[in-house]
């Protein structure tokens, strides 16, 4: 099974698609790599959906990737005596550290460093942002607050802290646990929410050990502030659009999504923009207008992925929601301004062997109408360097390892395929030739171009450029 679609879909599983036959559906339909919440996932479910998974991928004979999403340190208000309260305007609140049940003038706030951190004039936000308190007052155990936005407030709601740094790591308890379990199932991806400084990353980085791709989700002013950092010891960044627009003024985050996706894009490291895509398809067979053009923003940008969350995790239309993405995708990728519009963010290639090959294999393929760049890469890292070109022809990544080949299921425009490493040229022109035809890239007649390094089987070597002919029966021709 061939795409016609360069960027790539991440659906999130959930209650509503969790099952073996709504999986396979949801791939089918077009998702390339399946989010896993582990904000709502226990390890038993974890391993349930990653088995899942795997099966539907050999069912349809496709590498699929598989994103573990650590909760990170999500602040939340413990709880109240009698039920809601209505927090008004100009009122006096308190968030203590005392733990008995709260009511209209104090609730515990069971995160003791974030007591600890706050000063007065910080803002606290609610509930998504519907409330906001102004810390008046701070000690280590309390923070006196005036309300400045009212609205109701119940058990258990989300804090968000934007004025202040959490001198916590970006990993909590349940993050270290949740981490070990998704490694052990053997995810591709491993996404750390609410980071705030490259640290974060390179504990993380500590613990997977290269064993699945770290993605940072961008979220909080902290992590925009340090961006450049943080890209450096990040695989691939999250535009997390949920709490970034909670923590940062809603107004700022289309600009932000620009500022991280092209920031991704120059360092060829994939970007997910992520959250209310098509957030009213979670009860609607159709989404709005806006939303149809918020996703084309985002493809046109040049973003890697977009991404679905409550829409295929818990509504009532996931498969629906998969098809839509796709057909927007499909047609904003074939609008005649597309091409002019990605290619202007396009970066210099770095002065590297495989940053020149994969410029000219683009250059090459393009000038001559191939039917498609063929690129050999056993770690992924030239198969990145390839789609950072985003050429205008198919590109297909030969891969011998299959967490390669899935990993980079992610990336915009590479068709992953797992194939041993080449075992001398003949053989490499004719595993090419043989793989683009019958994954129906290329036709007899038609040429590609293949990149690899030689010595073959060696790692990080990228040196070679060949174009070669599809023969009558698949096979290289000179
Ligand atoms: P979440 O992350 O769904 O885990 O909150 C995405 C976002 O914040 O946009
Ligand atoms: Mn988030």
């Amino acid at each position: 099974m061939r795409r016609n679609r360069r960027v790539k879909i991440l659906a999130t599983l959930g209650p509503s698609s969790s099952d073996p036959e709504t999986i396979e559906k949801l791939h089918r339909a077009g998702a390339d790599v399946f989010r896993i919440n582990m904000s709502h996932t226990d390890h038993a479910l974890l391993n349930t959906l990653v088995e899942r998974i795997r099966t539907v991928e050999a069912n349809v004979g496709r590498p699929i990737g598989i994103l573990a999403d650590l909760q990170g340190p999500k602040l939340r208000v413990g709880t109240f005596a009698d039920g809601p309260v209505m927090l008004e305007k100009g009122a006096r609140f308190i968030l203590d550290s005392d733990p008995a049940p709260g009511d209209v003038t104090r609730v515990h706030l069971p995160h003791r460093e974030i007591l600890q951190a706050l000063k007065p004039g910080h803002r606290l936000l609610l509930d998504d942002g519907k409330i906001r308190l102004l810390v008046r007052e701070a000690s280590e155990t309390r923070a006196d607050c005036v309300v400045d936005v009212g609205g109701k407030l119940s058990n258990k709601k989300g804090v968000s802290v934007p004025d202040t740094e959490i001198p916590v790591g970006a990993l909590t308890t349940k993050d270290r646990k949740d981490l070990d379990a998704a490694l052990a199932a053997n995810v591709d991806w491993i996404a750390l929410s609410f980071i705030q400084r490259p640290d974060d990353l390179a504990d993380v980085r500590k613990v997977t050990r290269g064993r699945a791709g770290v993605m940072a989700k961008i979220e909080k002013p902290q992590a925009i502030e340090r961006l450049p950092e943080i890209l450096e010891l990040s695989d691939a960044l999250m535009v997390a659009r949920g709490d970034l627009g909670v923590e940062m003024p809603l107004e700022r985050v289309p600009g932000l999504q620009k500022q991280i996706t092209r920031a991704a894009r120059r360092a060829g490291k994939p970007v997910v923009v992520a959250t209310q895509m098509l957030e009213s398809m979670i009860n609607a067979p159709v989404p709005t207008r806006a939303e149809v053009s918020d996703v084309a923003t985002a493809v046109y940008e040049g973003a890697d992925a977009v991404m679905l969350s409550a829409e295929s995790a818990a509504g009532d239309y996931p498969v629906d929601a998969v098809e839509t993405m796709d057909r927007i995708a499909h047609e904003v990728e074939r609008d005649p301004n597309y091409r002019m519009i990605i290619h202007a963010q396009r970066p210099e290639p770095e002065p590297t062997g495989a940053d020149a090959i994969s410029a000219a294999a683009r250059q090459i393929a393009e000038t001559l109408s191939l039917a498609a760049v063929v690129c050999y890469t056993s770690s992924g890292a030239t198969g990145l360097r390839a789609s950072r070109e985003r050429p205008s022809v198919p590109v297909i990544a030969l891969s011998p390892v299959v967490g390669t080949a899935r990993r980079l299921s992610i990336a915009w425009g590479l068709h992953c395929v797992v194939s041993d490493d080449a075992k001398s040229e003949d053989d490499m022109v004719d595993r090419a030739c043989r793989i683009s035809f019958s994954e129906s890239f290329a036709k007899p007649g038609q040429r590609i171009i293949i990149t690899a390094g030689v010595p073959f089987g060696t790692p990080g070597s990228t040196n070679m450029l060949r174009i070669a002919f599809v023969g009558s029966d698949g096979r290289g021709g000179i």
